[in-house]
């Protein structure tokens, strides 16, 4: 029987600005421009450029060199809050609608989206 890892969940969506917690890239800040949940991992921009030589296209004849970001693991990166500007874990709360939103748990504030 396959033994199921279960993965961290990542709190992390599209659009939203993290700073990277560890390994090279450590402290850079960047916007999330795509979650690979499968993968636990996030590509975000500027963030972990990697330079790919291409075979050549029809665009590109001789081929070339293209950068690129190479995916993160989402465990090593955090959520900047757009309200107190820090690196922060995110937390859920609800309003009283019952609407669920995420919440920075170093100001308490809602986080937009
Ligand atoms: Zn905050």
């Amino acid at each position: 029987m396959a033994i199921t890892i279960e993965r961290e969940r990542i709190h992390i969506k599209k659009g939203d600005t993290v700073e990277v917690m560890g390994g090279r890239q450590r402290g850079k800040r960047g916007k999330v421009l795509k979650v690979l949940p499968k993968h636990g991992k996030v590509i975000i921009e500027g963030v972990n450029v990697v330079k790919r030589h291409t075979k050549p296209t029809q665009k590109m004849p001789q081929g070339g060199i293209v950068e690129k970001e190479a995916p993160v693991y989402g465990s090593r990166v955090m959520m900047v809050c757009p309200k107190c500007g820090r690196a922060a874990r995110v937390g859920h709360g609800y309003l009283a609608d019952g609407t669920k939103v995420r919440v920075c748990k170093r100001c308490g504030e809602q986080i937009e989206k």
